[in-house]
C-alpha cells in the first residue's frame, strides 16, 4: 500500500515535472529530476508507511481492547511494523476465534436460561399441587368440617400426607442441589452389599407386605460381594430402586436382586415383574420429575427426583446404571460398583 502510494505520488511530482518543462518553459537537468523524483519516492513512502501503521495500529488496538477486555493484551507494535498482513491475518484469525467463543457462550446460556425456566417451573408445579390440598383441608376444617366427625380426621391426615410430600420434595431438592454444586464427598469403605441390601429389604418389609410382594435374592446370589462404595449413599440408591419395584409393582409380584462379577466390577440389578415402562420413555427415566404415570406417581407420594438421586449418586462413584423393561412384564435396574480388592 506505502509502495503504490509511493509510486503515486512520484507519478504526481513527474507529471508536474513535465508541465513546468512543456507549458512553463522551466528548464530542468536531468540530474534535477532524478534526484528530485528519487527523494519524492522515498519521502511519500516513509510517510504514507507511518501513517498507514498508525491508522492500522490504533485500530487494531480498539479490536484487541474489545476482543480481550485488558489493557496488556495488546499486540506488539515493533511485531506490526514487520509485515502489515501478517499481522493482519493473525488479528483476523483471533477475532474469528473470539466470535467462536461468544456464540458457544450465547448457546451456553441460551441452553442454561431454558433449563433453569423448566426446572423452576416443574419445581413450582411439584410444590403448588401438595399446597393446594393443604390449603382445600385447612379451609373445608375451618369451615365447619372440624365439628364433623365423619370428616375431621380424614381430611387432617391427608392434610399431614401432604405436608409429608412437600417435606420428600424439599429433601430431595436438597439433596439434588448438593449433588450438583458438586459439595457432596463421598465416604468411600470397603462392606459388604449383600448385607446391606439385606438391610435395605428389611427397611421396606411393611410396604412390600402391603402388595404382598416378596423381596428376594436371585437364586445362587446367596454369596457376600465386599465392594468400595459410600455405603450411605449405596442405601440411598437402593432404597429407591427397591421401593420404586414395590410402587409400581403388582400385588403378589416379586423384586429379586442380583449379583454378577464382571472382572474388577460388581453389576447390581434389581428386578421387579410389575407395570413395566414403554421403550419411548427410558431414556427420559432419570431425567428429573419425570414420570410415565404421573397421576400414579404422586398418589404414591414420589417426588419424581428419586431415579435422579440415583443417577447422581452412581456417577459421582464413576459407575453406570441403566434399565431394560418390558410393559406389563417388569423393569431391570442395574449398576455397577467396584469390588473391593481382598
Ligand atoms: P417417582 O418419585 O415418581 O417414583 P422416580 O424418579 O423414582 O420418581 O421415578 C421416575 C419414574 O420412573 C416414575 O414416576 C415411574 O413412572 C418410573 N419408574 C421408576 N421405577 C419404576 C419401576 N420399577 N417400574 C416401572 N416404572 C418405574
Amino acid at each position: 500500500m506505502a509502495l503504490f502510494g509511493a509510486f503515486a505520488s512520484t507519478s504526481f511530482v513527474l507529471l508536474g515535472l513535465w508541465i513546468g518543462d512543456r507549458f512553463l518553459k522551466m528548464q530542468f537537468q536531468w540530474k534535477e529530476v532524478v534526484l528530485l523524483v528519487f527523494c519524492s519516492g522515498i519521502f511519500s513512502f516513509i510517510i504514507i508507511h507511518f501513517i498507514l501503521q498508525q491508522f492500522i495500529y490504533r485500530r487494531i488496538k480498539l479490536i484487541y481492547k474489545i476482543i480481550r477486555k485488558a489493557k496488556t493484551s495488546v499486540p506488539d507494535k515493533k511485531a506490526l511494523q514487520k509485515n502489515d498482513s501478517t499481522i493482519l491475518e493473525v488479528v483476523e484469525q483471533e477475532v474469528q476465534q473470539w466470535a467462536d467463543i461468544q456464540q458457544n457462550e450465547i448457546e451456553t446460556l441460551k441452553t442454561l436460561e431454558s433449563y433453569r425456566r423448566r426446572y423452576i417451573g416443574n419445581v413450582s408445579h411439584e410444590l403448588k399441587t401438595p399446597i393446594f390440598s393443604i390449603q382445600g383441608y385447612i379451609h373445608t376444617l375451618m369451615d365447619g368440617g372440624m365439628h364433623d366427625e365423619n370428616v375431621n380426621m380424614r381430611y387432617l391426615e391427608r392434610a399431614a400426607s401432604n405436608v409429608d410430600r412437600l417435606l420428600t420434595i424439599v429433601q430431595d431438592l436438597e439433596e439434588i442441589s448438593k449433588f450438583e454444586s458438586e459439595d457432596l464427598v463421598l465416604d468411600i469403605q470397603n462392606f459388604d452389599i449383600k448385607s446391606l441390601v439385606k438391610e435395605v429389604f428389611h427397611d421396606l418389609e411393611v410396604n412390600a407386605r402391603q402388595k404382598s410382594i416378596d423381596l428376594i435374592f436371585k437364586e445362587g446370589a446367596d454369596r457376600s460381594f465386599n465392594v468400595m462404595a459410600d455405603r450411605e449413599a449405596i442405601r440411598r440408591v437402593l432404597n429407591n430402586l427397591i421401593s420404586n419395584s414395590i410402587k409400581y409393582g403388582n400385588e403378589n409380584g416379586t423384586t429379586k436382586v442380583s449379583f454378577y462379577v464382571m472382572h474388577k466390577q460388581l453389576l447390581v440389578e434389581i428386578a421387579d415383574n410389575g407395570i413395566g415402562v414403554e421403550e419411548k420413555h427410558l431414556n427420559h427415566l432419570f431425567d428429573r420429575f419425570y414420570r410415565v404415570d404421573k397421576s400414579r406417581s404422586r398418589v404414591s407420594g414420589g417426588s419424581g427426583l428419586g431415579l435422579a438421586i440415583v443417577k447422581h449418586i452412581i456417577e459421582a462413584h464413576q459407575q453406570t446404571i441403566n434399565v431394560r423393561s418390558t410393559p406389563g412384564r417388569g423393569s431391570t435396574f442395574g449398576f455397577t460398583l467396584d469390588l473391593a480388592n481382598d
